[in-house]
């Protein structure tokens, strides 16, 4: 039982929702300000999570819109779902439910192991300018059944969290490994 277990793990949400931010601060331990907005890129890293250890490829997408958001091949062979909008965007918030309800399409089953997250907190203590309230978050991941967090990649506040969490979230839906 100590085979390293893969899991695709794939991040979408709207353009500049910070995205790429989270990955480069969970991947790279720093914060990048800018980095290449229209290129997706996967990345791998090794995270030991309740004493095994997985072999994570975390897909950073780079749709533009909910047309171009997901597609098929964030369908498939993906394991789980990392949604990401931002507590200062009202309108990346209501595309995370567009971009479920259309994962939930496209997978054909309406127990997804799905992480959403609420990101750029730091932004609210310094300018006020939160848009979407925690409960709200919370409440929109209990319909779906996900689990939710709020993170800062800028003062890496929950990164680790977000990816721990889509761990247990795959985990839950398919124990012993299966997701292999
Ligand atoms: P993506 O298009 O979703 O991949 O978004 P990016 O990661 O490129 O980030 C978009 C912008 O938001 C960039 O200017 C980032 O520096 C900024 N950003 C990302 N995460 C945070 C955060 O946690 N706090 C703050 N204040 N800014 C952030």
């Amino acid at each position: 039982a100590n085979t390293l277990r893969k899991r695709k793990i794939a991040v979408l949400g709207s353009r500049s929702v910070g995205k790429s931010s989270l990955v480069v601060q969970f991947i790279e331990n720093h914060f990048v300000e800018s980095y290449y907005p229209t290129i997706e890129s996967t990345f791998s890293k090794g995270v030991v999570y309740r004493g095994v250890e997985y072999d994570c490829d975390i897909i950073d997408t780079a749709g533009q819109d909910e047309y171009s958001i997901l597609n098929s091949k964030h369908a498939i062979g993906i394991h789980g779902y990392v949604l990401v909008y931002s507590v200062t965007s009202r309108r990346s918030f209501d595309m995370i439910k567009i971009v479920y309800d259309k994962i939930v399409d496209f997978c054909g089953k309406n127990d997804i192991p799905c992480v959403i997250v609420g990101s750029k907190i730091d932004l609210q203590a310094s300018s006020n300018s939160r848009q979407v309230p925690p409960d709200e978050g919370e409440e929109l991941a209990k319909t779906n059944k996900a689990a939710w967090v709020e993170t800062s990649a800028k003062d890496n506040v929950n990164v680790g969290k977000v990816f721990e969490l889509c761990l247990a979230e795959i985990e839950k839906r398919s124990p012993h490994g299966q997701a292999d």
